[in-house]
């Protein structure tokens, strides 16, 4: 198998002092990326800064003879996100890969949940994402290359007690990078979404003992795939856990068709309008929105005419 390099390439990774940003940052870096080690140091909460993770990350992969320069602005304001990606520009001279990864965790029961900290989150997560996709995608469309991949979570596609403001920012995360991969479609710009699981600090205080190997060498790959210039999906969602490679696929049941409804109606068909025996899978690019329509007005045209 042919090795999968990224010379000549320039990637930002985000949170890449730690956990799986850490992983992202010196596989790429091992591959021949020159690598921008953004974090902002802190707690898992968000609070506090430490310029110590980035610096010591682009240490390790200068030490190892990889190019990497720190960057500890936070992705949480527009002004960060700027800085992050003109880090690259500065000292490269190009932005190729953008993966962003950092991340907070602020817990509470839905009914407790602060306004503070349900910002806090979007923030990082959320906001983040679009600060620095922001920063990046004209420069990326303007060279006609480019590859994000955003982080979604577990969290983002089921949701998880005690995390309105995460799972509500790791499910928007999926929507922006809809729009990302349809819009740098025309400029060679893919962008796709990491649903990773591993053990980082993430899981400080669960019982981890029974869990398989759960690294975030684990997720790397998958990562590393989809930042590589052979990525060949866009405006997908890829899971790496536990060595379980998969792909999220957003379905949709048939439906049922009536040219007019009534409550009573919805109740009486709730079975069949619900049964996902045969899902429909309307793929984001080149035209999910569209196929979407195209599928609902075919029906309506076909049974509406008696032709069903
Ligand atoms: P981690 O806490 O080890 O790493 C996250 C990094 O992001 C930290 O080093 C932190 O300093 C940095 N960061 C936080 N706020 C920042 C900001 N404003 N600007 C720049 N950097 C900031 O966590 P992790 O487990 O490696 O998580 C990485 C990503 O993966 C996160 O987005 C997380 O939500 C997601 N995720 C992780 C898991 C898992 O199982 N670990 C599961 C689902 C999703």
């Amino acid at each position: 198998m042919t090795e999968l390099r990224f010379d000549n390439r320039v990637a930002v990774v985000t949170g890449a002092g730690r956990g799986l940003g850490r992983e992202y940052a010196l596989l790429l870096a091992a591959r021949g990326a020159k690598v921008v080690v953004n974090d902002s140091g802190g707690a898992m909460d968000g609070h506090g800064t430490d310029t110590g993770p980035a610096e010591q990350v682009a240490g390790e992969i200068r030490c190892a003879g990889g190019e990497a320069v720190a960057c500890t602005e936070s992705v949480a304001n527009a002004e960060g996100g700027q800085a992050i990606i003109d880090a690259a520009l500065d000292r490269y001279g190009r932005v190729d890969v953008l993966i962003h990864n950092a991340g907070n965790v602020r817990r509470a029961p839905l009914s407790q949940m602060s306004y503070a900290d349900f910002d806090a989150v979007l923030d990082v997560h959320l906001r983040g994402a679009f600060h620095v996709v922001r920063a990046a995608f004209p420069v990326m469309c303007d060279a006609g290359y480019g590859r994000v991949v955003l982080t979604s979570s577990i969290g983002g596609l089921y949701g998880n007690a005690d995390v309105a403001n995460y799972a509500a920012a790791k499910a928007g995360i999926i929507g922006l990078s809809h729009v990302v991969a349809l819009e740098g479609a025309a400029h060679g710009v893919v962008c796709n979404v990491i649903v990773p699981g591993a053990v980082t600090r993430m899981a400080d205080g669960l019982d981890t003992s029974a869990y398989p190997p759960m690294g975030p060498e684990l997720v790397a790959p998958v990562v590393g795939w989809l930042a590589h210039e052979n990525c060949s999906i866009t405006g997908e969602s890829l899971i790496a856990i536990a060595g379980r490679v998969a792909r999220v696929v957003l379905a949709e049941t048939p439906g049922v068709y009536q040219p007019s409804w009534s409550i009573e109606a919805v109740g009486e068909r709730i079975d069949e309008i619900r049964d996902a025996s045969a899902p429909v899978v309307f793929p984001v690019v080149p035209s999910g929105h569209a196929d979407h329509i195209a599928y609902s007005f075919a029906m309506a045209t076909r049974e509406g005419s008696g032709h069903a």
